[in-house]
């Protein structure tokens, strides 16, 4: 169960480089999100055994300190509603300030648990100057040095500590395909989710007795089960009047990480953007299955080829992963919803489908000896059998003599291959190659 941590505090007091400190040594995948005004930072990391998402909540610069004020609290709201920990930095070298006893006012109020760190506690002398928060009612502040590193492994322990903590689902729940669904804001996800549910208000059971009942609604019909990630956030966007961008970006991270399959929402009126672009590659890389919806397809003057060519176009964009279902849909008219569903079951299935180790190497195996790997350096390579590994998400092992001689357009004429020999629509797929 993914685990979202936000960093949150005032400008200034290191907020960023925190995050890079933490994220950087651990090797974490690092993603810019593509926002309209500035792009997040957010990132995957581990700390003993347990893995967590950090978001960086950053901070405006512009604005008077009204504004400015205005904009922190909206921020440290949102981070509240949507994180499971929070981190509070404050600058210990700056003492406590207005504008961080305003976000303390705000952290009270919520029963999230927070992590207080005093930062740039760069020597041993101003390890003192650190007490003095001692005053916010937060327990000890954790002295550190994003800068050097220092304190930040006794951060990261009680972090750990703390993420055992949060809610997990039942194994029953566990089991039952999640989606997610995601776009940037307007395409239409509030009326699609409202297309699925609203006939039928009994057939949606709000799963209690976890943290994230508000999040999470079973999707029981039509001989589906699936479980809906996040839509009672969605429905209730109306009444959120906050930073519309700032909530769509959180959500999209922490509903993404949580699913298994996420059906991003276009707009069919409006260009594939960056935004649009930022979100699937999100997917790609957190391995998630992934369906296209483009919506508003009533709105679309349609001639004979109009289909055909959106479609082609779009396959472009989603270069290299291309081979995802795109379903043509109006949330408003309820064209091909049910249709946008068997897509996601689809991916579903081919995202957890085990292929037999028999059938991958009588399938394989051939097609590599018609087209073996190219000699790169006079080293001929060797493939000898071909595995599936045992993983949540696709993963074959191929068992090689020298695999350090395998280079990537072999990888993705074996991985092109896969696709036209096995269903892994909307499913990315790994290859290792292995020494044997
Ligand atoms: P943010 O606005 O909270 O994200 O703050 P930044 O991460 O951008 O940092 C603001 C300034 O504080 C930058 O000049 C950083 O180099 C500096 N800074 C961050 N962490 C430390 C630290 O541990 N020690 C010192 N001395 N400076 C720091
Ligand atoms: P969200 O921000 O992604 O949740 O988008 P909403 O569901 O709130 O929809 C934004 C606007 O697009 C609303 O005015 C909807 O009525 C409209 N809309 C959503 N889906 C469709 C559709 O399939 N066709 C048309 N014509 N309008 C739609």
């Amino acid at each position: 169960m993914p685990n979202l941590v936000a960093i949150v505090g005032r400008p200034n007091v290191g907020k960023s480089t925190l995050f890079n400190r933490l994220t950087e040594s651990r090797k974490a995948i690092v993603d810019e999100v593509a926002g309209v005004t500035r792009d997040r930072h957010y990132g995957k990391a581990d700390w003993n055994a347990k893995e967590f998402t950090l978001i960086d909540t950053g901070g405006y610069i512009s604005g008077s300190e009204d504004e400015f004020e205005g904009e922190i609290r909206k921020q440290v709201e949102i981070a509240i509603r949507e994180a499971d920990i929070l981190i509070f930095v404050v600058d210990a070298t700056e003492g406590i300030t207005a504008l961080d006893e305003e976000v303390v006012k705000i952290l009270r109020r919520s029963k999230k648990k927070v992590i207080l760190v005093a930062n740039k506690v760069d020597n041993n002398e101003r390890i003192s100057l650190a007490a003095e928060f001692y005053k916010f009612g937060m327990g000890e502040p954790f002295p550190i040095s994003s800068v050097s590193g220092f304190g930040t492994g006794e951060l990261l322990d009680a972090l750990a500590e703390n993420l055992e903590k949060v809610d997990e689902m039942t194994p029953e729940e566990e089991q039952i395909p999640k989606l997610a669904i995601v776009g940037r804001p307007n395409v239409g996800k509030s009326s699609f989710v409202n297309a699925l549910l609203d006939e039928e208000r009994n057939m949606v059971t709000p799963i209690a007795g976890t943290t994230r009942d508000a999040l999470h609604t079973r999707y029981k019909r039509f001989g589906h089960d699936f479980i809906l990630v996040d839509t009672a956030g969605l429905r209730k966007k109306a009444k959120v009047k906050e930073d519309i961008e700032f909530y769509s970006v959180m959500r999209t991270i922490k509903a993404l990480e949580e699913c298994d399959v996420c059906l991003l929402i276009l707009d069919a009126t409006q260009t594939f953007d960056a935004q649009d672009k930022s979100i699937f590659h999100l997917a790609e890389k957190n391995r998630k299955g992934v369906v296209v919806l483009v919506n508003k397809w009533d709105l679309v003057e349609k001639e004979t080829q109009t289909m055909k060519e959106y479609e082609e176009n779009l396959r472009e964009k989603l270069m290299p992963f291309r081979d995802v279902p795109i379903v043509f849909m109006s949330a408003l008219t309820k064209q091909r919803v049910l249709k946008a569903l068997e897509a996601a079951k689809e991916v579903y299935d081919n995202k957890t489908r085990k292929i037999p180790t028999r059938k991958l190497n009588d399938i394989l195996l051939p097609i590599i000896q018609a087209t073996p790997p190219p000699n790169i350096k006079g080293k001929f390579v060797l493939i000898k059998f071909i595995s599936q590994l045992p993983t949540k998400n696709p993963n074959f092992a191929f068992w090689c003599n020298l695999p350090q001689y395998i280079n990537e357009p072999y990888k993705r004429f074996i991985e092109n291959q896969m696709r036209l020999q096995f269903n892994f629509t909307g499913v990315p797929i790994e290859l290792v190659f292995k020494k044997k």
